[in-house]
């Protein structure tokens, strides 16, 4: 639904650019994209640098891969360098530019690009996010900077201790919008707007164009120009899509004979695999190392450190199966990936197309293989297929007959993954966010009064970070002196819904 008071986008033309030169960037800018070895504009940024150049407001549909962060990124900078001053002063330093991503490492990219880019300039930039020290944080703050690259939650840390003033912001980027407002940062979003200038250039940029989206567009932008490089939920025709039929607790044998097969027949070894829940995703990374498939798992537990070395190890090729979750994958700088899998069916069809536009990019060929559970999956199938508008071509994994002898050999892997789910939904550490579009629904509805899981106490396991971390959260609240909690301890973690 669109507001009455929506403002009526105008399309951006299709500005044919063939260089940055035609911009009429600053030659500090040109200098930093030559080194970078950017040589033709990306469809994007042909389209959105004229129209942030020109001060206007912007919603972009592009996903990450598309080269959208260059796309505000530089435009943006040539507009601060009038500026630019090399005053050690830190109230000749203000915030001037405020991006805000959903997650850190999209803020840790989104700023790597920004420092490149202005690297020639006296511009300064930084970074703040989440599950890392503040100090330096703060340190960097206090010294001034132009340009700021923010998650919500942190920033408003920095903003609620001072180290940072916003009433001199003039721009404002909100990065992968949609994904902000899946990760319920609406509040943090207008508490943050509350505190910058009303006179500003708001850029929005969003894999899709969704009424939320477009409400959240109407209140924050004034005017602005649309611009889309490929059809909204689209997907890439290089890309070769397949489902194959996998019987229950099969799973990960299938995805293991996915990936051997592959690489018996000369395949890139490496690889995206998709799961839905963060304990689902440390334990087929350990199944996978355990069949001799060099994996790690990237997910919302993992603390920053970890998720770095695993990228690293991933970019450099000692990890060969990046098993990772939506909310950790997304705006990830992977180069394009030769293959995409689909561990689980994404309980939201748009996620199917943000994993799949892993892979084919730039016209490179990839394939995008996806297993799913009969009678489990097929309705997240069709809502796929209806959203990207063509059915995917069903094919068949050898030996993974779901009446076959596989059927009975699996029960043991099904049995672990059904207890995950329920300690999964129990502890709070299933899914990493909540979904707007779950069809739950349409599966199996799962009540924890039925399961007697719930009414005994919490039983903490090692293999847990998230476990842990909550049993610690009670720990401490009892030992500042709180009531001793007299319901089992699985219910203080959400385990345990309210009698309605
Ligand atoms: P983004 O979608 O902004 O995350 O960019 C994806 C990747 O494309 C990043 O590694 C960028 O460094 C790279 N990139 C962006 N623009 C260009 C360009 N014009 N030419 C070549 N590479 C680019």
């Amino acid at each position: 639904m669109t507001t009455t008071n929506a403002p009526e986008p105008t399309t951006a033309g299709q500005t044919a650019v063939q260089t940055f030169d035609s911009f009429g960037l600053d030659a500090r800018i040109l200098r930093a994209l030559s080194e970078q070895g950017y040589t033709t504009p990306t469809p994007i940024q042909a389209q959105a640098i004229p129209v942030v150049l020109m001060g206007k407001d912007m919603m972009g549909a592009a996903q990450t891969g598309t080269g959208k962060t260059a796309g505000f990124a530089l435009p943006i900078i040539q507009r601060l360098l009038p500026l630019a001053n090399a005053s050690a002063s830190p109230a000749r330093h203000p915030v001037r530019a405020l991006m805000l991503t959903p997650t850190r490492e999209l803020a840790d990219q989104v700023y790597d690009n920004v420092a490149r880019y202005a690297k020639h300039t006296d511009l300064r930039s930084t970074v703040v996010f989440g599950g890392v020290d503040m100090n330096p944080q703060t340190d960097a703050l206090r010294r001034g900077v132009e340009i700021l690259v923010a998650t919500p939650g942190r920033l408003l840390d920095h903003v609620q201790q001072k180290a940072v003033n916003l009433s001199q912001v003039q721009m404002l980027v909100l990065d992968e919008a949609d994904r902000m407002l899946d990760m319920g940062f609406l509040p943090d979003l207008q508490r943050i707007i509350n505190l910058l200038p009303a006179q500003r250039q708001t850029l929005l940029f969003s894999a899709t164009f969704s009424a939320e989206i477009k409400r959240l567009a109407s209140s924050y932008l004034k005017h602005p120009v649309t611009i889309e490089v490929a059809r909204s939920n689209s997907t890439n025709e290089n890309v070769r899509q397949m489902v194959y039929q996998v019987e229950d607790g099969h799973k990960q044998a299938a995805v293991v004979h996915l990936l051997k097969q592959r690489a018996e027949q000369g395949l890139s070894r490496q690889c995206i695999v998709f799961v839905n829940s963060k304990i689902g995703c440390s334990r087929l990374a350990r199944h996978l190392e355990r069949e001799g498939i060099n994996a790690a798992a990237i997910h919302g537990d993992k603390t920053q450190t970890e998720r770095m070395q695993t990228l690293d190890g991933f970019k450099t090729g000692t990890i060969d199966a990046l098993v990772a979750t939506d909310v950790a994958a997304r705006g990830l700088d992977i180069p394009d990936m030769p293959c995409v899998v689909n561990f689980d069916v994404p309980y939201s069809a748009e996620d199917y197309v943000h994993r799949i536009g892993r892979t084919g990019r730039a016209g490179a060929s990839g394939d995008a293989l996806s297993i799913y559970v009969p009678g489990n999956d097929e309705r997240l199938l069709s809502d796929i297929e209806k959203l990207i508008k063509r059915s995917i071509p069903r094919g068949k994994l050898e030996g993974f007959d779901p009446t076959g002898e596989r059927a009975r050999q699996g029960d043991t892997e099904r049995r672990r993954e059904r207890s995950d789910v329920r300690r999964a939904r129990g502890n709070g550490e299933g899914e990493e966010r909540p979904r707007r579009h779950d069809h739950s629904a349409n599966r199996q509805v799962f009540r924890a009064s039925d399961d007697p899981f719930f009414s005994r106490p919490y039983e903490p396991s090692a293999a847990s970070v998230a476990q842990a971390k909550a049993a610690d959260e009670v720990a401490a609240a009892l030992t500042r002196g709180r009531q001793a909690p007299k319901r089992p301890v699985a219910a203080l973690l959400g385990g345990v819904p309210r009698k309605s």
